[in-house]
């Protein structure tokens, strides 16, 4: 069985042929559908450039990616944003201020119909409990309730691969372990296949079943760690 996520050999980086300032180089990385998979860095080290580079908003210099068999971007095939069925969830969670909870959950599903589009919106307001605030609006909301906004936003149209850049750096410290569970728990019952960054090695415990350091620009392990880690992981990369 192939996986679901395949990236080979993927180089990326800034300049007039994104490779005068190399960011990532040779990367491999596979995901099977449905697993969690989270890369650690410190800042700096390109964690949100593989993301974009994933999601098609940067091109790539070399390398491929492949989601559920289809190429995304290779030399020759560089797809759409739009049309790659990957949800985005951003550091700062960017959620519409003048829209409500509702209506930021319902923006990515404009090619539902309004039955469809009312019904998905009431399932995801029902999946992370945030029923009663369907009305309100994003600034009325604690930050973990505009974390989970912002999760299910991205989740609504199905995406076949979720990306999470930094989730939780924007929370208070001591809730992020708590939320990190939660949050693994929503994308789990989603089905949804999810690539997390982070520079923090806990919230990387709590989520991935497959996780890896960014270092020299490359992936240096990409392996499955033991559920309920003991203290002896240690703090933050
Ligand atoms: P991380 O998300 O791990 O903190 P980034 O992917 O944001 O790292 O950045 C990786 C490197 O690329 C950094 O050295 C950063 O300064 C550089 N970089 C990020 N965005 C740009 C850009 N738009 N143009 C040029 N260099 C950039
Ligand atoms: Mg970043």
């Amino acid at each position: 069985m192939t996986a679901h996520l395949i990236i080979k050999n993927l180089s990326l980086g800034y300049g007039e042929k994104d490779h005068d300032t190399p960011v990532i180089t040779k990367l491999d990385l596979e995901l099977e559908k449905g697993e969690i998979g989270c890369l650690l860095g410190p800042s700096g080290c390109g964690k949100s450039t593989l993301l974009r580079a994933i999601a098609g908003f940067q091109s790539v210099y070399k390398g491929s990616v492949t989601l559920n068999g289809r190429i995304l971007s290779s030399d020759i095939e560089n797809i759409l944003p739009e049309q790659r069925r990957i949800g985005y969830m951003f550091q700062d969670f960017a959620l519409f201020p003048h829209l409500t909870i509702e209506k930021n959950i319902g923006f990515g599903l404009q090619n539902f119909t309004k039955t469809e589009r009312t019904h998905r919106i009431s399932e995801l307001l029902t999946l992370v409990d945030l029923e009663k605030e369907a009305k309100r609006y994003p600034h009325e909301l604690s930050g973990g309730q505009q974390q989970r906004v912002a999760l299910v936003r991205a989740l609504a149209p199905k995406p076949e691969l979720l990306l999470l850049d930094e989730p939780f750096s924007s929370l208070d410290e001591s809730m992020r372990e708590k939320l990190s569970r939660e949050v693994r728990m929503i994308i789990q019952n989603s089905g949804c296949t999810a690539l997390m960054v982070t520079h923090n090695i806990n919230e990387a415990h709590a989520m991935a079943d497959r996780m890896g350091f960014i270092e020299n620009q490359r992936i240096n392990s990409w392996t499955r760690p033991p559920k309920d880690p003991s203290p002896a992981h240690g703090a933050c990369a």
